[in-house]
C-alpha cells in the first residue's frame, strides 16, 4: 500500500474552475479504491469552507512554520479520503475565484498565497501529519510547483511526481517577488526556478520532481516542441525519459446519460430515443426554435484564446448557407463574451449564448446537442469531448493534444472499421473547422452512419481504471528509486 499526499489548488466538488478540479476529485478516489492511502492537500478558500457539509476541524500537533497559518481537515465528499486544508489568510479570508479578482485580473498576492501553500505542502511531506508520513508527493500545476523545489534536497524525502495539466499557466513573477518570498538563493538558477530573469513556479516541479506527467500522450510529445513548449520545451526534452502522458479519465457516475439527474430524459447506447427529448428541452431552455431536423452544435468552456471561440464565430460566417443552431455556455475574457453576445443578438434562432458557470446546463448541452465543438488551439487532455462521446454527441475537434488521442475522424476507412467517433481537422483555422462541421452535417443526414458514430463513442471506456493503474505503476517505480 502506498501513502500519497496529493497537492492541488482545486478539486471537485469542493472548488472548481476547470479540468484540474475534475481530475483532483476523481483520480484520488480511483487510487483509494485500489487499496492505497491517498490524501489531498488544498488551500482553505473561504467559499470552500463556507460550502462544507461537515465543518473542517483543526489538525492538532502540526506546525506549518507560516505566519497565521494552520492546518484543517475534512473529507472529500462522498468518500473517506482525508482532505487537509491550508488555512492561510490569503485563502480563507477572501471569497471568490481562487486565482483572480472580480476584475478578471490575478490576485496581486498570488505568489505569496501559493508560496504559502507550497511551503506548507513541503513541510507536511517532509515531517508527516501525526504518525502519517507519505511515501509519495504528487503535485499538480504551477500553484504547487515550489513544493518539489523546496523538498528535493531533504534527506529521506518522499518520491515526487509533478503533473502538468496546462503548460500555458506557469506562475511567472519578477525577481523582487523571489526575494520577497525569501526563497533559498540557490534556487535562483536557470536549472531551478529562474526563467529568463523571472521566477517560474512551474519550473520548481519540472526540474525537481522525480517524474513528470501530463494528461495525454500527444500533449506529452507536443510540449517538447517550440510550438507548444512555452519556452520550456528544452527543459522537457532534457527530461523526456521521465515524462509520461497519461490520459485523464472521467467521473462516469456524474456523467452518465442513463442516470444523469440534470437531464429531462435518459438514454443509453442501445436505446438513444431519449436524446431527442433532450434536444427539444435544450432548445426551449435557451430560446432556439424546437426543430429536430436542424443540426444543433454545442460548446462549453472557458472563453479564452486557447479554446478557439473566435474560430467558431468565423466558421459560422462560412456556414451561412447551412441551417444550423449553436448553443454556447462559458465565461472568460470580455472580448469573447462580447463577441458571442453580439452574435446571439444578431442571429437569434441560430445562436444562443449563456455567459456564466452552470453545471446543470453543461450536462444538458452535452446531452441535447447533436455535435460538440472543440476547436482548441492546444488542449492538454480536454474533458468535454469525453463527456460528449459518452452522451452520444460526436465531437468536432482540432486534432491536437488529448483531442488527438480520443477523437477518431469519420473517414470512410474509420467508419468501415467501426472506430470513427467524431470529426477532426488538422489546423486551428476557421476554414478547417467549417469544413469539419460541414462533414458532420452531411454525415448526420445518414441516420445509420450517425448512429454508428454515436455508438462507437458511447462504447468507449473513459473511466479512471486504466489511468489510475498507470499512475500506480509510476508510483511503484518511484518508491524503488
Ligand atoms: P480546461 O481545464 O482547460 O478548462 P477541460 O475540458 O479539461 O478544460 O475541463 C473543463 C471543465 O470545466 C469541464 O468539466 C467543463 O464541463 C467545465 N466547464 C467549463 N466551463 C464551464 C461553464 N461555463 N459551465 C459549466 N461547466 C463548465
Amino acid at each position: 500500500m502506498e501513502r500519497i499526499l496529493f497537492a492541488t489548488s482545486e478539486a471537485t466538488p469542493l472548488v472548481k474552475t476547470g479540468g484540474l478540479a475534475d481530475v483532483s476529485g476523481s483520480l484520488p478516489p480511483a487510487i483509494a479504491a485500489r487499496g492505497h492511502d491517498i490524501r489531498l492537500c488544498l488551500p482553505a478558500y473561504a467559499d470552500l469552507l463556507a460550502g462544507l457539509e461537515t465543518p473542517a476541524v483543526p489538525v492538532e500537533g502540526v506546525a506549518l512554520d507560516e505566519p497565521d497559518t494552520r492546518l484543517l481537515e475534512t473529507r472529500l465528499p462522498g468518500s473517506d479520503i482525508p482532505v487537509y486544508l491550508v488555512d492561510h489568510p490569503g485563502f480563507s479570508r477572501r471569497p471568490g475565484n481562487p486565482y483572480m479578482g472580480p476584475d478578471g485580473q490575478p490576485w496581486a498576492d498570488n505568489a505569496e498565497r501559493f508560496a504559502g501553500l507550497c511551503r506548507s505542502v513541503a513541510t507536511l511531506a517532509d515531517r508527516g501529519i501525526g504518525d502519517w508520513r507519505p511515501d509519495l508527493l504528487h503535485c499538480n500545476d504551477w500553484q504547487t510547483g515550489l513544493a518539489p523545489a523546496l523538498l528535493h534536497d531533504r534527506p529521506g524525502r518522499p518520491g515526487m511526481v509533478f503533473t502538468i495539466h496546462n503548460l500555458a499557466y506557469q506562475g511567472i513573477f519578477d525577481r523582487a517577488t523571489f526575494e520577497a518570498l525569501g526563497l533559498p538563493e540557490s534556487l535562483w538558477h536557470w536549472q531551478a526556478l529562474e526563467f529568463f530573469g523571472q521566477l517560474s513556479f512551474i519550473k520548481g516541479g519540472l526540474v525537481h520532481a522525480d517524474r513528470i506527467t501530463t494528461v495525454s500522450p500527444t500533449y506529452a510529445r507536443e510540449i517538447q516542441t517550440p510550438e507548444f513548449g512555452w519556452g520550456l520545451d528544452g527543459l522537457l526534452r532534457s527530461r523526456a525519459g521521465e515524462l509520461h502522458g497519461i490520459l485523464n479519465g472521467i467521473d462516469t457516475d456524474t456523467w452518465d446519460p442513463a442516470r444523469d439527474p440534470h437531464l429531462p430524459a435518459h438514454f443509453q447506447r442501445d436505446d438513444l430515443a431519449g436524446k431527442a427529448a433532450n434536444k427539444r428541452a435544450l432548445q426551449a431552455q435557451i430560446g432556439l426554435p424546437q426543430a429536430d431536423d436542424i443540426p444543433l452544435f454545442g460548446f462549453i468552456g472557458r472563453l479564452v484564446e486557447q479554446k478557439g471561440v473566435d474560430l467558431i464565430l468565423e466558421a459560422l460566417d462560412a456556414l451561412d448557407d447551412q441551417p444550423l443552431q449553436l448553443a454556447v455556455l462559458g465565461s472568460g475574457e470580455a472580448r469573447f463574451e462580447h463577441a458571442l453576445r453580439e452574435r446571439a443578438q444578431r442571429r437569434p434562432g441560430r445562436v444562443a449564448v449563456r455567459i456564466g458557470y452552470d453545471e446543470a446546463l453543461a450536462h444538458r448541452i452535452e446531452a441535447g446537442a447533436d455535435a460538440f465543438l472543440m476547436p482548441s488551439r492546444f488542449e492538454p487532455c480536454g474533458l468535454n469531448q469525453l463527456y460528449s462521446l459518452r452522451y452520444g454527441t460526436p465531437p468536432v475537434a482540432h486534432a491536437v493534444g488529448g483531442l488527438n488521442d480520443t477523437v477518431v475522424d469519420a473517414t470512410p476507412a474509420n467508419l468501415a472499421a467501426g472506430t470513427a467517433n467524431g470529426f477532426t481537422f488538422d489546423a486551428p483555422r476557421a476554414g478547417a473547422l467549417a469544413e469539419a462541421m460541414r462533414r458532420a452535417i452531411a454525415t448526420r443526414e445518414d441516420a445509420d452512419a450517425w448512429r454508428a458514430l454515436q455508438r462507437a463513442g458511447m462504447g468507449q471506456d473513459f473511466s479512471w481504471s486504466r489511468s489510475a493503474e498507470q499512475y500506480l505503476a509510476l508510483y511503484a517505480d518511484l518508491k524503488t528509486r
